[in-house]
């Protein structure tokens, strides 16, 4: 007879004792790892054909591997890009969107635009774009609620600066930024969290394995409420992510991939990055 808990989960059959019993919830709950490479403002043409060539065909050559792989150019490579890794495993993201399909937003790109680039992703609420830009908490949820409607995946970023991790006000900040920044309908399927914490972007400090630890289980918390399956979504590190610190960060538990930008622009340290995860 199924207990109230067990109701809804898959069942499967015991081999041992030859029993229908629920699903291990561990095993349900797997999390792929995203290694997600943001190029930011970075590289012309041909750099990003070059480098997207290269890892596309590494991953391909790879065969089975314990990871998806995403690069994130800028707006203008990202037809050619996608042009040049059709058809690989590697796939491609922007940077940024706007929350309105078409219309006199001069500058701005829709999500519908980036889908037909061959987008599967786009990067929101990236610490550069709310300094550089007054994003907003509600901008984020409005862009990723439009990312969502047109297939994307969005990847929602939080993370706080240092004079506020110094005032202990870390764990507040990302739950007043998760909070804000996750629109209705979020599910793992269509979001992805990258936490990075600002003062650890672009500056080679990264913070400590305990500190990851202790701040992705609090976002993983935080997101009870906020998305469907709140256990099933991929929660990224990010912040100064080196092939040489790359293994021990990705080992920490709850941490499900890494958002990576200045080794990103190099094939062989961001396949390094990759190659880490088990
Ligand atoms: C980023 O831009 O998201 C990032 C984490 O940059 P870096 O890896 O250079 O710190």
């Amino acid at each position: 007879m199924r207990s109230l808990l067990d109701r809804g989960r898959t069942l499967k059959t015991n081999t041992r004792t030859n029993k229908r019993e629920p699903e291990d919830d561990n095993a349900m709950a797997a999390r792929r790892k995203l290694i997600a490479g943001n190029w930011k403002m970075n590289g012309l043409k041909a750099d990003g054909l070059d480098l997207a060539s290269d890892l596309a065909g590494r991953l391909t050559g790879a065969g089975t591997v314990a990871f998806d792989m995403l690069v994130c150019p800028p707006f203008p490579l990202l037809f050619p890009v996608g042009d040049a890794i059709s058809g690989s495993p590697l796939a491609l993201g922007a940077q940024d969107c706007h929350a309105k399909t078409s219309g006199a937003h001069t500058g701005d790109v829709s999500p519908a635009m980036l889908t037909d680039a061959g987008c599967r992703y786009v990067i929101l609420g990236h610490s550069e774009r709310r300094a550089d830009h007054a994003e907003s908490d509600a901008q984020v949820a409005h862009k990723a609620a439009a990312a969502h409607k047109a297939g994307l995946i969005a990847i929602i970023c939080v993370g706080e600066t240092e004079a506020q991790r110094d005032a202990g006000q870390a764990n507040s900040v990302v739950a007043s930024q998760l909070k804000g920044s996750i629109p209705e309908g979020a599910t793992a399927a269509n979001t992805v969290i990258a936490y990075e914490p600002v003062w650890a972007i672009g500056t080679g400090k990264t913070a400590t394995p305990d500190d990851v630890k202790a701040m992705h289980a609090h976002i993983r918390a935080e997101l009870a409420g906020k998305t469907a399956d709140p256990d099933a979504v991929r929660v990224l590190y990010g912040g100064s992510v080196k092939p040489g610190n790359a293994a021990e960060l990705m080992a920490v538990e709850n941490v499900d991939g890494a958002l990576v930008g200045g080794a990103a622009l190099k094939a062989d340290d961001f396949w390094a990055i990759a190659t880490s995860c088990r």
